[in-house]
């Protein structure tokens, strides 16, 4: 696993999975890491999380791709996509079983269902040695510390959680051989040299275990912010799940994402182009501005 990037610099990304077109609410998450990258004078990437193929939705990366540049956005680097990666991911893991961290696990949903408390699970296979050769499935587990992780968060402030109360030993590698999504972005952001993570509200929970797992590979912890996340009147995610619209990328939309995002941008007509637009939030941009708010409406 080579990276011949430093944190020295800004470099930030956003982060789809291809399971359906970009949405309003991703399009908040695109904007905010994208302005506040060159706000810095940073770079910005673009990466498909594809890593679990099975959600993939033929056609919508190619979907989110076209949104993204009929909107105006502009990365900086070949586009990164995570099925591109997996022999990165298994000597992560290759790393982690070596550090004694690693332990298989053969519960099924509905035995750990029957025993867990707040969905955490009970660590019923936490002395099971890895086996050589199995004809059995198993998961993989990561064994975690009873420590809190807490971080400072750009956009919530700060953010505490006990890794073993609230979460347990949680899998890094699944029973049907994919990469978890947890060890896989750590490893992403790692190789993509990334210093700054600005995304939805509703990974905040995901970060402890991402620190974790980069302070056991070694890795350095980019700073993060959480955007609010976009939900409908009567409190649904706006995600491809919930069939979410597909976002128009006219200059009211951008504007309105901006607003939003507490930016004090012009009104839609008072931009001649898409680039006057963009250029002015660049100028203007101001992290600290996103309202500190875990949800906001959107009537979309
Ligand atoms: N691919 C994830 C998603 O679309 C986001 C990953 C991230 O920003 O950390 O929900």
């Amino acid at each position: 696993m080579h990276t011949n990037q430093t944190l020295k610099s800004y470099r930030g990304r956003f982060a789809p999975s291809p399971s359906g077109e970009l949405h309003f609410g991703s399009l908040l998450a695109a904007m905010a890491s994208y302005a506040d990258a060159r706000a810095h004078q940073g770079q910005w990437l673009l990466r498909i999380d594809d890593i679990d193929q099975v959600r993939v939705v033929p056609d919508s990366e190619q979907h989110i791709i076209n949104s993204l540049e009929q909107a105006g956005f502009e990365w900086d680097e070949p586009v990164y996509y995570q099925s591109q990666h997996i022999a990165d991911y298994q000597q992560a893991l290759g790393n982690l079983t070596a550090g004694g961290l690693i332990y298989p696990c053969y519960c099924s949903r509905k035995q750990i269902k029957a025993l867990a408390r707040d969905n955490i699970y009970p660590g019923i296979c936490r002395e099971t040695a890895i086996p050589d050769e199995s004809a059995d499935e198993y998961a993989l587990r990561i064994r975690v510390p009873e420590q809190n992780l807490s971080f400072n968060d750009l956009i919530q402030g700060h953010y505490c959680q006990q890794l073993d109360k609230e979460v347990g030993d949680f899998i890094i590698f699944r029973r049907d051989k994919v990469f978890t999504y947890q060890l896989a972005i750590v490893v992403d952001e790692y190789l993509a040299g990334i210093s700054h993570v600005i995304r939805g509200h509703d990974l905040i929970s995901s970060t402890p275990r991402q620190m974790f797992l980069q302070q056991q590979l070694g890795f350095a912890t980019p700073r993060y912010g959480h955007i609010p996340l976009a939900v409908t009147p009567d409190n649904l995610k706006l995600s491809k799940l919930s069939h979410a619209k597909k976002v128009t990328t006219d200059l009211t939309t951008l504007v309105l994402a901006a607003r939003i995002l507490g930016q004090a941008v012009l009104k839609a007509e008072d931009y001649q182009h898409q680039q006057d637009f963009w250029k002015h939030l660049f100028q203007i941009w101001q992290l600290k501005q996103v309202p500190k708010m875990e949800k906001i409406e959107i009537m979309y």
